[in-house]
């Protein structure tokens, strides 16, 4: 087994965006923010994986029917028919059936409303979440959908406990950083050219992770904190970028599908 093995490629998948009340993000700020909701693909000699499935596809044009008005209206979707995860993974020249593995974040509904996509593939995700999402804390009832759970019951899913060397050579890593939800994950990538740590929703915006401030709604706010400064500690040891899923000026920094790393 080489501990010194590289993804070789990472893409960030275009996405629908939200539009929320940045308080719901950041305490103290205020007035509207719309956030990116990515997904990431990643080739590896072994597998194709996919990091995130996002918001569900039909969601787009959609909204209310996969929703409800009223969750739809709070969340004011954006972007186009070409953002959906199935059309931005056929236009690199994969299909769907080509990804092997596909790692949730956690279980809110704008990480996994694409899980369906991939029937076949392994699925992962962080030890305790399925649990929680059936019975979740009244603050985070709204964000696991019932959906989520019926599609993850047809799927070859497992939980990891604590962290995971994807392929047994290092170069992707499932990395516990439980918080925001009992199971949340990030991902180490490395690639020839430089190393990514993806967070999910570990952090939202750059200025928590710089202020180590917790999410409004966590599920547990000290463990929250503790994954963040395990972030930001493994940035330093790996000499890694941070991408914040959600955080609009990463989004903008980075490249994104077709563009990608390597
Ligand atoms: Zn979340």
């Amino acid at each position: 087994m080489t501990t010194h093995g590289h993804a070789r490629r990472l893409w960030a998948l275009d996405s629908p965006t939200l539009t929320v009340q940045s308080e719901t993000l950041l305490y103290g700020t205020s007035g509207e923010i719309t956030i990116p909701v990515p997904s990431f693909l990643i080739e590896h000699p072994k597998g194709l994986v996919v990091f995130d499935t996002g918001l569900h596809p039909d969601a787009i044009e959609h909204p209310d029917r996969v929703y409800g008005s009223e969750l739809a209206a709070d969340l004011g979707i954006g972007g186009s028919k070409d953002s959906r995860l199935d059309r931005q993974i056929e236009a690199l020249g994969y299909k769907l059936s080509d990804v092997t593995h596909v790692i949730s974040s956690h279980g809110h509904f704008d990480h996994t409303g694409g899980l369906f996509l991939f029937p076949e593939a392994k699925h992962y995700f962080g030890e305790g979440e399925l649990r929680y999402a059936s019975w979740p804390d009244p603050i985070q009832s709204f964000v696991y959908r019932r959906e989520m759970l019926d599609t993850v019951r047809t799927l070859d899913v497992r939980e990891v406990p604590g962290d995971l060397d994807l392929f047994g050579d290092g170069a992707i890593t499932i990395l516990a950083t439980p918080g925001h939800s009992p199971g949340e994950v990030s991902l180490v990538v490395r690639l020839h050219s430089r190393t990514f740590i993806l967070t999910g929703d570990a952090v939202h915006l750059r200025a928590a992770l710089e202020q180590e401030y917790h999410f409004p709604i966590d599920a547990d706010t000290a463990s929250a904190v503790r994954s963040l400064r395990k972030l930001k500690y493994l940035r330093e040891s790996l000499d890694a970028t941070i991408w914040i899923s959600h955080d609009p000026d990463d989004w903008a920094e980075f490249a994104h599908a077709p563009g990608f790393y390597e």
